[in-house]
């Protein structure tokens, strides 16, 4: 009989202590469940990581208690956080914590639960006259139990009837009624209608996709992935909804991944709406749920409720037994990647738990990432094409406005063609969305004048300016140089580094069109909890003008009256110290340009620009995604960068500079020592973004062919180096950002 339980504490680092499953618990007990454990004079929480015959280890002390009283961890799942650990450098416990809700994992709230009442017999006329003579507001309350003809919530009785709850005590005691406990849901949707949708009847692009899709789903072997490639607007979405419902008609459940960002109550509303013609419950999954909220979604999903999940990044650990199919969409989202430990890319993790479902997983993108795009030619994935917009809408027509003509100054982040498109536009009635790139904390040097951005010699990546030092820095190669004064291009003062806030944009908008109806929508503007949804509300009824945004507004949003976007300022992403600026940049243009001329109109994208010859720019102008991509991976093979390479990214942190730069020059050498053959490591350097929250940060780049032999290089250095108190290190295993 097993009877002793390996328990792993949280927080503990990776040290499972043994204890005894006292014979009570015997049945409650398994790889997977959540234990309070009692440690010296506390009690842990932990989590069963195997059941035990034997243990020879003396004077073992019990387990405390049951959390939840099943084991809540899937047997695969458990699996995937080895697997988690082991490829990202990061403890079991680390890896096991993303795999429950912190409100499941600790058990901080339970489910709710409300009394209701039932008739415990037939009610007759006679019945409640009787009663009304003698008890007339027990006589109400009894109509009241009635009237309802099923159990019913005793609250909702109460403002029926208008008696209190204590009247419902006296029937029970009477032998009227029964009161019964029962769960009830707390749902983030719980107050919102769906009205029912069917199946588009979809045109012979989507019928092929669908196929594709289909086949994949009765495949007996675990299929390729697929890589969904169809261009904004292209209804990849209805090829979700129809793929799904095939999944669930084998008895299957499905999961869908989505950006935090594009989980807006337009996609959540559209799975509720279609999935409620066939009656079936969708799960949703994301950050911005209560507690209580959380708690039951996850509950639904758990129990086998719910057999459609649709969340964020943590969801592709959501627990569905049996999933039939996983979907990514917006799989080349850099969201998608957590940037705290385990610093998982969630689309990675989901192409690995399908492979070991042996279920199919599409990821869809107007703009696949290059890594995607890379096992696609490598044979690894199955493209599936999308290429025309629904209905024909065509795609919307992409001006670039060469920034280096315009005059300099604050008023010069809008250009002439700029002001006059927006004012045709405000004149016919019709929407406009300009777009701020905030991405990169302008820490590049850019010539005003020439457009001229300061670029590593070996690497190719916009060089960091480090105002301390006054000096350029590359933090993938090592190499540093000193600041110019002139633009080392067209002799310029007019070199600097550049910035400008959606505050600032909205101001001058403001100051432009003084009449406009005008919204921000960004991360400062959006922290109140309705904002999101109240702003986009507000914008679909006509009722705004002018929206200027971030990121936030690139994705996913379906705005018929939208005929003009304006992208501010498309090089700021461009000159961020990172090699895929150039991807981010078409993809983001990609996806603002896919904003404007989702309606019957035609749609029109106007791109400021200081480097307007830049391929990512042109090529986005074209609506070019090959063109793009082919000129991409050969500077991504030339320079040796992911996919032809895989990267780890070490930081060093520290209060103290002189620390941070010396572990850092340590950890080199000694990493140095230990690489095999194949993996270069590079110099010490200030990361770009050198001090961050009172910490100076340096870094340490490792390239080669295996993940594997990187991480475990990484490994045996942390694990033999003696850090100093204040001295932290992270291993980031496949860097999205650098
Ligand atoms: P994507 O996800 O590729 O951007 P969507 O799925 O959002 O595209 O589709 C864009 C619009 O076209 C949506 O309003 C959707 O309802 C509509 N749509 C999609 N497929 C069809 C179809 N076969 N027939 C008519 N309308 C469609
Ligand atoms: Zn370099």
């Amino acid at each position: 009989m097993p009877s002793f339980a390996r328990v792993l504490p949280d927080k503990a680092g990776d040290r499972a202590l043994d204890y005894i499953i006292p014979p009570h618990m015997a049945e409650m007990v398994a790889p997977g469940s959540r234990v309070k454990v009692p440690l010296r004079a506390r009690l842990l929480q932990g989590t069963v990581l195997e059941v035990l015959e034997d243990s020879d280890v003396p004077g073992l002390k019990e387990i405390h208690e049951v959390m939840g009283g099943q084991p809540l961890i899937l047997p695969k799942l458990f699996e995937l956080a080895r697997w988690i650990s082991d490829y990202y450098c990061c403890s079991l416990e680390a890896a096991m914590s993303c795999l429950l809700p912190q409100v499941v994992r600790q058990a901080q709230v339970s489910a709710k639960k409300r009394n209701f009442a039932r008739a415990l017999r037939e009610i007759t006329d006679d019945d409640l006259e009787k009663l009304a003579a003698k008890a007339p507001r027990q006589a109400d309350a009894l109509n009241a139990v009635q009237q309802a003809g099923k159990p019913t919530a005793i609250t909702e009785l109460c403002q029926t009837a208008g008696v209190s709850e204590g009247v419902f005590r006296t029937l029970e005691e009477k032998g009227w009624i029964a009161i019964e406990q029962e769960e009830v849901a707390r749902d983030p949707h719980a107050g919102d209608t769906f009205i029912p949708t069917q199946d588009l009847e979809l045109n012979e692009e989507q019928a092929l996709a669908l196929e594709a899709v289909k086949v994949a789903i009765a495949s007996p072997t675990p299929p390729r992935p697929i890589l969904l490639f169809g261009v904004t607007g292209s209804g990849k979405t209805e090829i979700y909804l129809q793929s799904i419902k095939a999944v669930l008609a084998q008895g299957r459940s499905a999961l869908v991944l989505v950006p935090e960002i594009s989980l807006t109550p337009q996609t959540v509303e559209r799975f509720k709406a279609r999935f409620a013609a066939l009656q079936q419950e969708v799960a949703v999954l994301h950050s911005h749920l209560a507690a209580g909220e959380r708690h039951d979604e996850w509950y639904k999903v758990r129990s086998g409720k719910a057999k459609i999940v649709i969340g964020a990044r943590s969801a592709v650990f959501a627990p569905l037994e049996s999933p039939g199919i996983i979907i990514v969409d917006e799989e080349h989202e850099s969201s998608y990647k957590q940037e705290e430990t385990p610093r998982y890319n969630a689309r990675d993790v989901a192409v690995l738990r399908a492979q070991r479902e042996g279920c199919p997983i599409v990821l869809g993108s107007a703009t696949p990432s290059i890594e995607s795009w890379h096992n696609v030619q490598n044979g690894k994935y199955q493209l599936v094409r999308l290429a025309q917009r629904v209905d024909d809408r065509k795609m919307p027509v992409i001006r670039i406005v060469d920034m280096r003509k315009t005059t300099k100054g604050g008023e010069s982040a809008f250009s002439p063609p700029l002001v006059t498109a927006i004012e045709s536009r405000l004149k016919k009635g019709e929407q406009t969305i300009l777009f701020l790139n905030r991405r990169g904390f302008s820490t590049t040097m850019l010539c005003e004048v020439c457009g001229h951005v300061c670029e590593c010699p070996n690497c190719s990546v916009a060089l960091t300016y480090h105002r301390d030092a006054s000096q350029l820095a590359c933090h993938i190669c090592g190499h540093t140089e000193r600041a110019p004064k002139v633009c080392p291009e067209c002799r310029d003062p007019g070199i600097r580094h550049a910035g400008i806030g959606t505050q600032k944009v909205e101001d001058i908008v403001r100051k432009i069109f003084p009449k406009a109806r005008i919204a921000r929508m960004d991360a400062d503007a959006m922290s109140r909890k309705d904002a999101y949804r109240l702003t986009l509300g507000a914008f679909k009824k006509g009722e705004i003008d002018i929206l200027v945004g971030t990121q936030m507004i690139a994705k996913g949003l379906h705005f018929p009256n939208v005929t003009l976007v304006g992208i501010i300022n498309a090089d700021l992403g461009l000159h961020v110290p990172d090699f895929r600026a150039g991807e981010r940049t078409f993809q983001l243009l990609t996806q603002v340009a896919g904003r404007a001329g989702r309606g019957e109109m035609e749609g029109e994208v106007l791109v400021q620009s200081y480097t307007p010859t830049s391929p990512s720019i042109q090529f986005a102008r074209h609506h070019d995604f090959e063109g793009f991509v082919e000129q991409e991976m050969e500077f991504r093979e030339r320079f040796h960068f992911p996919p032809f390479s895989r990267m780890v990214l070490v930081t060093v942190r520290s209060e103290s500079r002189e620390k941070a730069e010396f572990t850092t020059q340590t950890f080199v050498r000694r990493l140095r020592e230990v690489t095999p053959e194949g993996i270069a490591v590079s110099e010490a350097t200030p990361a770009p973004l050198e001090k961050a929250k009172g910490y100076y940060r340096f870094q340490t780049a490792l390239r080669g062919t295996s993940t594997r032999a990187m991480s475990r290089a990484v490994q045996t250095v942390l694990h033999a180096l003696p850090l100093p108190e204040d001295v932290f290190i992270v291993a980031d295993v496949d860097p999205v950002q650098l």
